[in-house]
């Protein structure tokens, strides 16, 4: 075995992962002036930011923007670069930010760059080294070999918990009976024509999921809401799974069994939208030989699903595969146990807090084995705050937990896991590491919430005043 290499850069803070919460984390902990090292398995920083889909749970189902500071900056970067839709109402739902991948990634490197983080990518975190709860120091492998790398505050952002699990702390595993959400695959057809795929939406709404939430449909009818999403005039639609043309596709054998088609903008430049829609469900990501098995009927499906799209769906007739995702898309695997739970009576009744670090808002979403899917949307299109304590993990003291680990029921999971959250649990968790750094290490738990909700303020982040 290869030695083990000690000579790691210096660091005050150490994020593992770099999806949607851990970029966050690395951006707000360097922001504070913590030399931040961010480490990731992948060749890019920016997770499921970088395949397609639109930032959910950062505006509430009011509109309302619930989501600041990391998030806001990555925006307007994309904004700058030329990349940035903007918020849309889906007209279902939710309200989402649709942005062009591909600016996303050149954002999200210029905006890690800009604030000092050093990034470390193909390292894998593969061992800690935790004594009485407390970290000393990660053992990474990468082209150089092993190295130790030592810090006194850590990030988990790692999308499974994977340091705070292997520091100790424990973990729930999907649902019961080996229950998981499914995997997808994202991918893109660019030459949409547009006007073609609303003038279907208006001839053939039965097809389509309209107006799910009273806080969307506001006593529109589905006439309504079909005019307004043409006046929109963007093509965010979603073709249903128990809808005429899919469910007959489906019973066919034309189409796999799918809950949705999801369709969203991506670029105008290219008539371009992204599709959600693949799945292979009850995965356990944590196992590579099952996560890897699974590409190739992804693989498969994206090349059914863009036949059914160019045959059967008006306004893709002449679409082109434009891009996939540079990975798996992983829903839910580990929900680290922590001091405090996020409850699905918390997300639906909308609940607010004196503890809270950042906002969700999305409805409760479990993509379930063939077309299933629960959606249960939050009370009066609100927003409920997520409590400190879901990212501190019960028996280890010097990591924060960011993103889709938190600490949560199933079905709390369900809506916290979307990206507006994961940026908001991100900057808190960065934010704090870097207050733990600068005042000796140590527990996360010495800080004071009142302190760290008022720097998280000062910093953009949105606590207050929301639905
Ligand atoms: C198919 C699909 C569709 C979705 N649709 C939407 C949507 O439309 N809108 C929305 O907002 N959300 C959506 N979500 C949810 C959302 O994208 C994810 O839950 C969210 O991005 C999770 O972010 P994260 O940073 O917590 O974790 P991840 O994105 O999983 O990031 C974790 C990172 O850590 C790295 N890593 C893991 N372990 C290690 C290790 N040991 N060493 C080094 N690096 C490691 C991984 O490579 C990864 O880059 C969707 C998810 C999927 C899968």
């Amino acid at each position: 075995m290869s030695p083990l290499i000690t000579a790691a850069p210096p660091s005050d803070v150490v994020v593992l992962g770099a999806g949607a919460a851990g970029i966050a984390a690395a951006i707000a902990a360097a922001r504070e002036g913590a030399r931040t090292l961010l480490l990731e398995a992948g060749p890019l920083p920016g997770g499921e930011l970088l395949t397609g889909m639109a930032v959910d749970g950062a505006l509430n189902a009011r509109g309302e923007w619930v989501v600041g500071g990391v998030a806001r900056e990555l925006f307007d970067e994309c904004e700058r670069l030329g990349g940035y839709i903007g918020p849309l109402n889906d007209w279902r739902l939710i309200h989402y930010v649709c942005y062009d991948p591909e600016i996303m990634k050149l954002a999200v490197a210029r905006t890690l760059a800009r604030h000092g983080v050093r990034l470390w990518l193909h390292s894998y975190v593969y061992d800690a080294e935790a004594d009485d709860g407390l970290i000393r120091a990660v053992h990474v492998l990468n082209k150089r070999g092993r190295t130790r790398i030592e810090a006194p505050v850590f990030v988990d952002a790692s999308g499974d918990g994977d340091l705070a699990v292997r520091a100790g702390a424990r973990a729930e595993n999907g649902g019961e009976g080996g229950q998981f959400q499914p995997l997808s695959i994202m991918f893109r057809m660019a030459g949409v024509d547009t006007p073609r795929l609303l003038g279907f939406l208006r001839d053939a709404p039965q097809h389509f999921a309209l107006g799910e939430s009273e806080a969307i449909r506001g006593g529109r009818s589905d006439g309504d809401i079909v005019k307004a999403v043409i006046d929109q005039g963007q093509p965010t639609v979603f073709l249903k799974g128990d809808g005429p043309l899919l469910a007959e596709a489906i019973a066919a054998g034309e189409m796999y069994p799918t809950a949705l088609i999801m369709i969203q903008p991506t670029s105008a430049a290219r008539g371009e939208v992204c599709l959600n829609t693949t799945r292979v469900a009850n995965i356990d990501a944590t196992r590579t030989e099952q996560l890897s098995a699974a590409l190739a009927p992804l693989a498969e499906q994206v090349e059914t699903c863009m036949r059914f799209m160019r045959r059967r769906v008006p306004g893709f007739e002449s679409a082109t595969l434009s891009g996939v995702a540079p990975r798996i898309g992983i829903r839910e695997t580990r929900r680290v146990v922590c001091d405090a739970t996020l409850t699905e009576q918390d997300v639906l009744r909308a609940r607010k807090r004196d503890d809270g670090i950042g906002k969700g808002s999305h409805h409760v979403d479990i993509h379930q084995d063939g077309a299933g899917q629960i959606r249960i949307p939050v009370d009066g299109g609100g927003s409920y705050d997520i409590p400190w304590g879901c990212l501190l993990p019960r028996g280890v003291r010097n990591v924060a937990l960011a993103g889709r680990c938190l600490s949560a029921d199933r079905a709390a999971h369900g809506s916290a896991r979307v990206m507006g959250p994961c940026l908001a649990m991100g900057q808190a968790a960065g934010t704090a590491a870097a207050m733990l750094a600068d005042s000796g290490g140590g527990d996360y738990r010495r800080l004071e919430v009142s302190a760290l909700r008022e720097r998280l303020r000062q910093r953009g982040a949105i606590l207050d005043g929301t639905y």
